[in-house]
This record gives structure tokens, sequence and C-alpha cells, in this order.
């Protein structure tokens, strides 16, 4: 198979770099761009990238050039990592260039012609894409953003549930990892013995809207939000990478446990049906003890691309709670936008960018 040229934008950081590790060796994508501030251009991206990573930098990037961010890129499809402003600012004028843009970012998350895309959850939102092109004049570039790293799991975990019961409302706790500050992130005084019960402004936003995004019903008119009441508390805690959320959930259909454990064992969607490359086998992992999932134990569960949820029992408030646990740089953030872009090649919507 041919592949695709591949741009990473905002290469060097704490998501960039997980981009070119799920990338260096990809069946359908080659990195041929690596790009990133004024600060990093110029340099060859061993000396530009803290790199992070416990596994070694691949070897094929060491030396590439870090390139500044501009919309001739020696690619067709860029994976964006950019700080919020700066997607803001490029994200469109690469589509608007024919790149295919699949972005982590939060600008274009809730824009009503663009999918806000969990390939397990909401394949169907890609019938948005000829709307977004119709409505900036685009012919063959368009944005697919993927969720915020927290609203990822909890969205995964109710999936299932909603499709079979109707959630009606949820209570929902983030505790989040410092890695989804990027890299420095968040101070060492402020992180080492303590917890941050506040992320950022826009945090607990993200955990109300986004969901109900991904939950709804899509035309290719628009997105129409499944009305969940979403409550949700975010929080900082010194946990180097994956983001645990415990969810309290009103169903409008009662189900009992053993149907909500059911529902999620028996959910086997479209990526893992397709065998996409980098689909967790199987999406959902149910854990039985009573003190997992944990971070450290389960985020790297199937490579770091699955949602681990545990701790399923009755809430005397809502109608039942657990635990649900992913990792944020792979899964909630770079291993997301992958998959989204292994859907669109396994579909044939990526035929243009060959
Ligand atoms: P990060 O570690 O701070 O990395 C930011 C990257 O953007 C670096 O490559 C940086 O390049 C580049 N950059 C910064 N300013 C730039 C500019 N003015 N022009 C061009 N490039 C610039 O951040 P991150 O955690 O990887 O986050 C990247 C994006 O993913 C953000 O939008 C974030 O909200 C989103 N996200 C993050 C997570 C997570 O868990 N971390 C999860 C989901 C989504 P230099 O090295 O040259 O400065």
């Amino acid at each position: 198979m041919d592949k695709i040229k591949a741009g990473v934008l905002g290469a060097t950081g704490a998501v960039g770099q997980r981009f070119v590790q799920l990338l260096a060796d990809h069946p359908y994508f080659e990195i041929t761009v690596l790009a990133a501030s004024d600060r990093s251009a110029g340099k060859t991206y061993r000396e530009a990238a803290n790199w992070i990573l416990p596994q070694p930098m691949p070897a094929q990037v060491m030396e590439m050039e870090v390139q500044p961010i501009s919309t001739h890129l020696d690619c067709a499809v860029v994976f964006s990592a950019l700080p919020t402003a700066q997607a803001r600012e490029w994200e469109a004028q690469f589509a608007a260039a024919g790149y295919a843009v699949f972005s982590n970012a939060g600008a274009h998350r809730m824009d009503e012609d663009v999918p806000l895309l969990i390939p397990e959850v909401n394949p169907d939102h890609l019938n948005l894409l000829p709307t977004q092109q119709a409505n900036r004049g685009w012919d063959k570039g368009f944005i697919v953003t993927n969720p915020n790293c927290t609203s990822m799991p909890m969205t995964m975990a109710l999936a299932p549930l909603h499709a079979r019961f109707g959630v009606e409302a949820v209570i929902a706790t983030s505790m989040q990892a410092l890695s989804g500050a990027g890299y420095p992130g968040v101070p060492s005084l402020d992180a080492i013995d303590n917890i941050l019960p506040f992320v950022a402004e826009s945090e607990e936003v993200k955990m109300n809207i986004e969901p109900n995004k991904m939950l709804g019903t899509s035309t290719a008119a628009g997105v129409t939000p499944a009305g969940i009441r979403i409550s949700a508390h975010c929080n900082r805690v010194p946990v180097s990478d994956g983001h645990l959320v415990t969810v309290s959930v009103k169903f409008r259909q009662k189900p009992s446990l053993e149907d909500i454990l059911a529902a999620w064992r028996e959910w086997h969607p479209l990526p893992q049906q397709l065998n996409l490359p980098t689909a967790p086998q199987p999406a959902l992992v149910v854990r039985e003890e009573q003190n997992r999932p944990q971070p450290r134990l389960d985020r790297d569960a199937g490579g770091g691309m699955a949602t681990s949820i545990g701790r399923l029992r009755p809430c005397e408030v809502l109608d039942v709670r657990f635990v649900c646990l992913a990792h944020n740089t792979i899964r909630g953030a770079a291993g997301g936008s992958v998959l989204n872009a292994e859907l669109m090649m396994a579909q044939g919507m990526l035929e243009q960018f060959k």
C-alpha cells in the first residue's frame, strides 16, 4: 500500500511526541514533516525535542529538520498538536490549502460543521464533512477533531449505555495526570504532595458539551446534542499519565448492574470490527477487582488505546456509579487522532491524499 505523507504540527510537545511514536512505523502514514514553533524550526528533531517518552526516539526522525508552521509542507495529511491559539490560527488555513487536518486541539471541536469524533462512538458524524467543505469553500481539505482527554474515557464508557438505556444525567469527577498540561506543564511545587481543584477555565465546560455532541444525532445539517445533564468536577493530581474519572449516572430506562456489564462486554464497535491498526481489542476493558482501574496499572491497556472501567455499583443519588480511565496523551490525544485517520482511510475517504 502507498503510504500517505503525514506532517505533525507541534511535533516537539507532549502530544506531538506521541504522534511521532505512533506514526513512525504506521502501515498507512509516513512522517515527512515535523513542524513546531520558531524556537525549534531549523534544528534537527533530536536537538529540538526534549524527548520525554520511555521508548527511544524513532531513528528515522532524529535528523529530520523541524519546519516552521506554514501551508507549504511536503505532506498531504497533518496531525495537529498545536496549542489552541495556534490551532485556531492555522488549522483552517491548512484545510483551505487542501490538507486533511486531524486535530487534537480545542479550537474547532464545537464548530457546528466539524466532526468531534471517537471512531467507536460516532463514526457516522463524518457525514458533516461535505457540509463543512461547502460552508467554507474547501474542495479537498477538511478538519476532523478528537475530544478533550477527560471527555474521552467517560464518553467511551457511556456510549454503549446511552444506546441501550438512555443516559439522562451524569455527575463526574476527574483526577487528571500532569502530562495533560503538556511539557513542562504544572510546576513541581504546585503538583507534588498536592491536588489542584482547578485544571483550566474551559475544562469542566468541555466535559459538559463534548460528550453531548459525540452522543448526539448527526445529519449533514449538523448535530443535535444528546441532552444529557452533566456536572463535572475536574482536578489535577500528581500522576504522570492517565486520566481517571469517577462517574455517577441516571438512566431513562433503569438497567440492572448485569445489564450494564453486558452492554460494555458485548460492545464491538466499528474500529474493532474493521480491525484498524491502532484499535484496541477490546475497546473497553472491564476490571473485576475492587481496586481497579488505576493509572499506573491500567493506562497502557490496549497499547494505551483502551478505556478501562471498574467499580460498577449502585448509586444512592443517581442510578449507578463506576470508575473509568484512559491514557491521556495516547487515547486521549495523539492515538485518538490517528484512529480517526485510520477510520477514514478504511472507509476510502482519504484516497485523494495518496
Ligand atoms: P506542549 O507539550 O506544550 O507542546 C506544544 C507544541 O506546540 C510544541 O511542539 C511547541 O513547539 C508547539 N508550539 C507552541 N507554540 C507554538 C507557536 N506559536 N507556533 C507553532 N508551534 C507552537 O502541549 P501538548 O500537551 O502537547 O498539547 C498540544 C495540544 O493538544 C493542545 O492544544 C492541547 O490542548 C491538546 N491536548 C493535549 C492533551 C494532553 O494530554 N497533553 C490531551 C488532549 C489534547 P516548541 O517546542 O517549538 O515550543
